[in-house]
């Protein structure tokens, strides 16, 4: 069974937690180093990705964590996780670095004021079935990806058709939207496939 790290810092930590065990995970909270060291995958929840950066440096997980990126764990960030991903952040705060994650530009709060949260369907390359009911909450696009980065998934309806935001490099991935909120499990299967083949 592989064992996959949900980062506990702030943000959606139980429902990862739950949607990867129920995904067949052995899945726990990771705050320390010793703890980061015991898992195969890491997942880096929604929730606000100012405060998270800052509570990695308080932690003193940068470091250990980029290691582990360059060593080929998998990781999964949604949402906040996603721009923690990012190489590069558009409408980010100064002070917000994230990991050495996926060559690719995303804007946080993407989708404006307006439609702070909404739902809309998106297919994602690799899932089978219909499409995902994808829950947004002030969430990223993605606007630009680099060379490697395999684009997932694309909304599909509505105002903001079109806009990435799901995406895949090597053994990071990472979507704006939150499958932890919903019953589908979909997507957690495909990260827990994801991180027992790298193991
Ligand atoms: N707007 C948040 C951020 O910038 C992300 C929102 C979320 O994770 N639901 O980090």
């Amino acid at each position: 069974t592989p064992v996959i790290g949900v980062l506990a810092l702030q943000g959606d930590v139980r429902e990862h937690v739950a949607a990867l065990a129920a995904a067949g995970a052995d899945a726990r909270p990771v705050r320390r180093t010793r703890e980061l060291d015991a898992v195969d995958g890491l997942v880096i929840p929604g929730g606000e990705s100012t405060t998270i950066s800052k509570l990695v440096d308080i932690f003193e997980l940068r470091e250990p964590i980029d290691k582990r990126i360059a060593g080929g764990m998998p990781v999964y960030g949604s949402c906040a996780g996603m721009i923690m991903l990012a190489t590069e952040v558009l409408d980010g705060r100064p002070d917000q670095r994230g990991f050495d994650g996926i060559a690719m530009t995303v804007r946080r709060n993407a989708f404006g004021r307006q439609v702070d949260s909404f739902e809309a369907p998106v297919s994602i390359t690799g899932v089978e079935g219909e499409p995902f009911h994808a829950v947004f909450i002030r969430a990223p696009w993605v606007e630009r990806v680099g060379d490697g980065v395999e684009v997932l998934g694309q909304v599909g309806d509505g105002p903001a058709a079109g806009r990435i935001v799901a995406v895949r490099q090597g053994n990071l991935l990472a979507t704006s939207f939150h499958p932890e909120l919903t019953g589908d499990r979909r997507l957690h299967a495909y990260f827990v496939d994801l991180v027992r083949s790298a193991t």
